[in-house]
């Protein structure tokens, strides 16, 4: 009974949210959980509920599982506005259940903060768990990372469900060992790519086997700490692959998984794990490829999370960095891009960013390829300036502006092609700037 006024002053509450024209985020979820943390008990679910969960690429992966069955003509209920925690999905359960607490859709797609995923699926079924990554992130909030895979690993023990994962991550790749009698594990992987490399060229997380301790092999790393591993030790990394891409071509932005050619709209290595978790989902429930190809092919990210613009005819590309390995990932597309550019990078020290801004120093900014020009700004647009400069970079061709007006301005001086990286709560203000 008292779950079920808790629904309808939330339902009153969503509409006078909405009459306001307010979208609510997770306020509705946070007065749900403060008044009954054991609600999620109460709704009852019929169809698939599939959760994603990462450091990085989480929202591309979860939006973009939830666009290939929509595509099918799936009804979908996903927190694709990015709220993350046990109050954010608490929020989209209570704006689309009856009062009863049924829930109806075809499939339920969230993604889950990585700390969150124990809290939330305690109590509520899961059908589906992709795990993408894990890198050092917002190091204040979630303590260390081993602590949180460990978090998640000891979840897994007593999970049963499908849990597809990123085999090149060692980070991933051990919680498939997590439940031994578990049978519904699926590894995927991305077959070595033109800018793989034999030495780790960014800083990376997950160098030694997490079973005997042993230094880990690396055949080749795509991206941190991300390849091709495994231990000589204990044979640890060799895992059956259910989904694979291969034939990676990002000038043409394609690749191939079982033999079928994805045409998609993104051109990083990065993005590419990401859609080979979401065919590999996707397929388990038998979508079929035509659809599934459809939809890549025209699924996009408008947030800027390496959105493509053109402003005042000026090619800009915009990408959200919000730890070393964003911001690495980032500057690989910008290195592998031949083109002369500009390059802006925004940093914010703001409560949401964590206030230490100490990994812009695992950022790897050697060598940037044919950049003629870079400006700063942010709350911390002198320390990203300095840590440029001291990766050799022509220090009078750094520019730094608090203002970030003024930072605009200076950048669009000419027609050079632009990149634009920004953290977490810069990245808004960013795009406000930039009139998207
Ligand atoms: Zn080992």
């Amino acid at each position: 009974m008292k779950n079920f006024f808790i629904i309808l002053i939330m339902k009153i509450l969503n509409l006078c949210l909405k009459i306001c024209g307010k979208h609510g985020g997770n306020f509705l979820g946070k007065i749900a959980y403060s008044w009954n943390p054991n609600i999620f008990k109460y709704f009852k679910v019929h169809c698939p509920v599939i959760a994603v969960t990462a450091t990085n690429g989480k929202t591309m992966t979860n939006n973009a599982i939830g666009y290939v069955f929509k595509s099918a003509g799936k009804k979908v209920v996903s927190n694709i506005e990015g709220n993350n925690m046990e109050t954010g999905i608490l929020s989209t359960i209570l704006k689309n259940c009856s009062l009863t607490g049924k829930i109806k859709a075809d499939y339920l797609v969230f993604e889950v903060d990585e700390g969150y995923v124990p809290v939330v699926f305690k109590d509520f079924p899961l059908s589906t768990l992709v795990i993408l990554d894990f890198f050092r992130d917002q190091l204040d909030r979630n303590g260390e990372v081993e602590t949180l895979i460990l978090k998640i690993n000891e979840f897994l023990k007593t999970y049963n469900g499908n849990l597809i994962l990123n085999t090149d991550d060692p980070n991933v790749a051990r919680l498939g060992k997590a439940n031994p009698d578990n049978k519904n594990i699926y590894y995927f992987s991305v077959e070595k790519y033109d800018f793989a490399s034999l030495e780790q060229k960014e800083a990376g997380e997950g160098k030694f086997c997490p079973f005997c301790n042993t230094r880990l092999e690396y055949e080749y790393y795509q991206y941190s700490h991300i390849g091709k591993f495994r231990c000589p030790n204990c044979d640890y990394g060799n895992n059956e692959i259910y989904k694979l891409a291969t034939n990676v071509n990002l000038k043409e932005r394609s690749f191939k998984v079982d033999d079928i050619t994805y045409k998609i709209r993104f051109n990083s290595i990065y993005n590419i794990y990401n859609l080979v978790a979401v065919i590999a989902c996707v397929s388990l429930y038998n979508i079929d490829t035509n659809v599934i190809k459809s939809a890549l092919s025209n699924f996009v990210l408008n947030n800027g999370r390496l959105e493509e613009v053109s402003i005042n005819g000026v090619p800009t590309i915009i990408n959200l960095a919000k730890n070393p390995t964003g911001s690495n990932v980032s500057l690989r597309i910008l290195n592998e891009d031949d083109d002369e550019k500009e390059l802006l990078f925004v940093l914010n020290d703001n409560l949401a960013d964590g206030l230490d801004v100490s990994w812009i120093w695992d950022i790897n900014f050697d060598n940037l390829n044919n950049v003629t020009k870079i400006v700063t700004s942010g709350t911390r647009a002198y320390d990203i300036a300095i840590r440029i400069k001291t990766s050799g970079f022509d220090a009078s061709k750094i520019e730094p502006y608090l203002d970030l007006h003024e930072a605009v301005e200076s950048l669009y001086k000419t027609n050079t092609k632009k990149y634009v990286i920004a953290n977490y709560t810069a990245l808004q203000p960013t795009r406000k700037e930039l009139k998207l």
